[in-house]
């Protein structure tokens, strides 16, 4: 069981990310640079009392997962795009992680509506003893009678103090074996819509902008040394992104010094990931706390 003083932590980050949810969508206009959205979703966070609990991602089109803005990033919403935004907050450790999609094109919207259906679907389900596999099932049945599909290796998962991805996956199609939901578990809910004739699946792209701590050992050079312990301290095992390290002043060498930190395997990327077959992705997300009797939406 959570213990009050943790779920009250959950709660508020929940709060902040409530909040968010319900500005977003008048942030993704047509030609807005995606760079100003993640400030401004990661500047609310903070505004609100809570720490970015990862790099706010916003993933266009066939793009599903792990894009954030590199720093001087240049891109915009593309006209007619759909535009996942993602983000999470937490407050000293205790993390709320949602998702919204927005579509700005008629013929994309299906796909966030299938999305956020799945989403409500599965969440009527959620309660204690109830199979992993049946919320998996039940999230791919609802999106396949409005004729899309599933990402199959795109999951939800559980979620600890400074965890965002810990335990078992949850998935979003129903043939995976798996455990049972348990009472005090904290649980992120995330289908992925795409359309029918797509592969249904992820692939990584030969890009990271997002990173998280590894190791502090095999660091060589004495910025480096300094740069992974101010990023175990100030992040811990929590992702970051590459670009919040830019504002850092005693950083010489950052770029020569960060690409070592990765060659070192002290650091480590999450792949930007795409749809195989490059079709357009919707996404909508929850995290709840499972209760006796079902769940408390901690992010709605
Ligand atoms: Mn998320
Ligand atoms: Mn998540």
């Amino acid at each position: 069981m959570i213990p009050d003083e943790a779920l009250e932590c959950y709660r508020k980050a929940g709060r902040i990310v409530a909040h968010l949810r319900k500005l977003v969508p008048e942030l993704v206009r047509e030609d807005v640079k995606l760079l100003d959205i993640c400030e401004k979703v990661e500047s609310t966070i903070l505004q609100l009392g809570g720490r970015p609990a990862f790099p706010c991602n916003i993933d266009v089109n066939e793009i599903a997962a792990h894009y954030t803005s590199p720093s001087g990033d240049s891109s915009r919403v593309p006209n007619g795009s759909i535009v996942k935004v993602d983000f999470g907050a937490h407050v000293d450790g205790f993390i709320a992680d949602s998702a919204v999609s927005v579509s700005l094109s008629p013929r994309l919207s299906p796909l966030a509506w299938t999305a956020e259906e799945a989403l409500r679907k599965a969440l009527e389900i959620v309660r204690p003893g109830v199979r992993i596999s049946e919320v998996g099932a039940l999230i791919q049945a609802t999106i396949e009678r409005r004729g899309f599909k599933p990402i199959r290796n795109l999951t939800g998962h559980l979620i600890e103090r400074y965890a965002v991805h810990t335990g078992e996956a949850i998935p979003n199609v129903g043939n995976m074996a798996g455990g049972k939901l348990k009472i005090g578990q904290i649980c992120a809910l995330e289908p992925f819509v795409t359309s029918r004739s797509a592969r249904g699946e992820v692939r990584d792209e030969d890009r990271s902008y997002i990173f998280r701590f590894s190791k502090r050992k095999g660091s060589d050079t004495e910025e480096g040394k300094r740069l992974i312990a101010y990023i175990e301290k100030e992040f811990k095992t929590l992702p970051f992104a590459r670009r919040w390290l830019a504002k850092l002043d005693w950083l010489e060498k950052a770029d020569a010094t960060f690409a070592k930190l990765i060659e070192s395997k002290c650091v480590s990327g999450y792949p930007i990931l795409v749809e195989r077959s490059g079709e357009p992705v919707a996404q909508a997300e929850h995290t709840v706390l499972i209760t006796e009797d079902g769940c408390e939406n901690l992010t709605a």
